[in-house]
């Protein structure tokens, strides 16, 4: 594994509390660092010489990415307007924007049996657009681009962030309910922290109550599937748990890896990166960071 030392601890005694000096943390920055230290380092901290941060583009990732483009941009029109332009012409445009190796494709072959089971998760929803044509509500935007966030703890000056891919309104109780799209093969995880965060979200962010919350899968279901969302008071306990762990780590600067020397799955492409075997097929000016195909 290569050598790479973390920045500096982060400290904050007597520092100013605001949004920049915050240790800032979300679902993916949350779950890399509980799947590995070191994995989040790479991930989330490290810069390379040019002082920008490294990211590796994938097939899944790509996928995910011009679904959701095609499907939340929806979002920017009114409920009886949402589907005048056709679905699959707005995914053609998004997919232009993932193809080749920026996407992560290492050939044509690869691309289209992507772009295919992507076209097909479109073509279902549109078959299916159920809560799609009704009432939706969109949180209001943040400042400089930034997805929505809050305060998990002032004390701790942990900041929280995340985005919901879609909020229904639902008019008998004047309430939101929240559906995810989710765009892989397997379920989400049990133990995963996306409920409770999506708790503390909507709690901080808006003002109605929240009737429910359905994950999407829709690469085999027409319809979201019901999950229930945790209350307030265990998602901010869990959520703040594992948000600790990641600022304690970052204020010590120690990521160290759980299982010795040899890499595993969550850090051999950043190491890849790192040592010169990748290939660099993008940068990404406006966040500072270099994407590169394995
Ligand atoms: S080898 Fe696995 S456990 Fe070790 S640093 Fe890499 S991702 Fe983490």
């Amino acid at each position: 594994m290569a050598d790479i030392k973390p920045p500096f601890a982060q400290g904050f005694g007597g520092a100013k509390q605001d949004k920049y000096n915050a240790v800032w943390v979300s679902h993916s920055s949350i779950n890399d660092f509980l799947k590995c230290p070191r994995a989040y380092f790479l991930h989330n901290m490290y810069k390379n010489e040019r002082g920008r941060k490294v990211n590796i583009v994938n097939v899944h990732l790509s996928l995910g990415i011009s679904v959701h483009e095609t499907l939340e941009g929806l979002l920017n029109y009114k409920a009886e307007e949402r589907f005048k332009k056709p679905l699959l012409q707005t995914f053609e445009e998004n997919w232009v924007k993932v193809s080749g190796k920026v996407g992560g494709f290492k050939s044509m072959e690869e691309e289209m049996e992507a772009k295919e089971r992507a076209r097909r998760m479109i073509e279902r929803v549109d078959a299916h657009r159920g809560p799609l044509e009704k009432l939706a509500v969109k949180l209001p935007p943040h400042a400089n681009n930034m997805p929505p966030n809050f305060y998990l703890s002032e004390k701790d000056n942990i900041i929280l962030s995340g985005k919901i891919d879609w909020l229904e309104y639902v008019p008998e109780n004047d309430s939101v309910r929240v559906i995810d799209f989710k765009t892989g093969k397997n379920d989400e995880d049990k133990d995963s922290l996306q409920l409770p965060i999506y708790t503390l979200l909507l709690n901080a962010l808006q003002k109605r109550k929240v009737s429910g919350a359905g994950y999407w899968y829709i690469e085999r279901n027409d319809e979201p599937t019901d999950v229930e969302l945790p209350d307030i008071k265990s998602a901010h306990k869990r959520v703040l748990e594992a948000a600790l762990k990641v600022k304690q780590a970052r204020e010590v600067g120690v990521f160290e890896c759980p299982r010795g020397a040899g890499g595993c799955f969550a850090c051999k492409p950043f190491e890849k990166i790192i040592n010169g075997e990748a290939q660099l097929v993008k940068v990404d000016e406006e966040r500072k960071t270099e994407l590169y195909l394995i």
